[in-house]
């Protein structure tokens, strides 16, 4: 992979503000008071056993999950919601739909359409929304391509490329409409292990690239690296956080020494 990419398209600098945050399902609390702040152009990773919290967090933030209390900012921008005095009102879809191109989103699977070429899947979102013509879009997907290193596959079919491969191009989907912070859900542990370290590479890239970042995983190699700050949750809730060495190096809850003991 080239390292002399220009970052100066990738403008995805975006503050977040998690505050309060409470989610049930039924009578499960799958969140339960979460508050984070998170500066532009920050790497936050998040760790925590199955079942803590993790994925749901994330889809707060895109208002894929409706939070049942606290409130969600993006540059100071409430997510889902409207404020009008001190009320705050749910937003049409539409508009939803419009705070959802800030934020980039990879999932652990991939989700490439399968009946569409590299560059179909990289322009098709960003042309039927009518964000950039079809040109722009196969410009923006070149540059992208560049950066996760794929460019001579922009012709080629998903189900020809390896798992790695297509995790890269699920990120430069992701990137196509300058998001102002990208989440990732796990987004190596569908891969096989010599698969990860290539979609690692290019997570790292784009942590150096002053985007922000919010990345679930069980890379500990990764976090100590690259994340600014480390959240470690249990239960719906946020039980430390810190800078990487600090929470990895020196857990003060018990629950996350006996998680990193499991994960090293
Ligand atoms: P993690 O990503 O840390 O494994 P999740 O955020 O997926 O955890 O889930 C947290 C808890 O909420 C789990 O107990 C899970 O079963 C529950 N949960 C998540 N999504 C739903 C849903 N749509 N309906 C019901 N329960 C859910
Ligand atoms: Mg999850």
């Amino acid at each position: 992979m080239s390292e002399a990419i220009d970052y100066r398209n990738l403008h995805t600098t975006g503050a977040i503000t998690i505050t309060g945050v409470s989610k049930s399902f039924g009578k499960h609390k799958a969140l339960d008071n979460v508050s984070l702040a998170l500066a532009p152009g920050s790497v936050t990773v998040i760790l925590g056993p199955s079942g803590s919290g993790k994925s749901t967090l994330l889809r707060t933030i895109n208002h894929l999950e409706r939070v049942d209390e606290g409130f969600i900012q993006i540059d100071g921008e409430y997510i889902g919601y409207q404020r009008r005095g001190d009320k705050l009102y749910e937003l049409k879809e539409r508009a939803i739909l419009r705070q959802r191109i800030n934020v980039g989103y990879v999932f652990q699977n991939f989700n490439l359409f399968p009946h569409l070429t590299v560059l179909e899947n990289l322009i098709e979102a960003p042309v039927a929304h009518r964000q950039l013509t079809r040109r722009a879009a196969i410009d923006r997907a070149g540059e992208l391509l560049d950066v996760v290193g794929l460019r001579h596959k922009a012709d080629a079919w998903p189900r020809h490329l390896s798992g790695g491969q297509q995790q890269r191009i699920a990120i430069a989907r992701a990137l196509m409409l300058n998001p102002r912070v990208m989440l990732f859900d796990e987004p190596t542990s569908a891969l096989d292990p010599e698969l990860v370290g290539e979609v690692l590479d290019v997570i790292k890239k784009l942590a150096r690239s002053g985007t922000t970042l919010v990345v679930v995983t069980h890379e500990v190699g990764f976090a100590r690296e690259v994340a600014d700050n480390v959240v470690f949750m249990v239960d719906g809730r946020i039980v430390e956080q810190g800078s990487g060495s600090q929470v990895l190096n020196q857990p003060r809850h018990e629950r996350t020494k006996r998680f990193l003991a499991r994960v090293l």
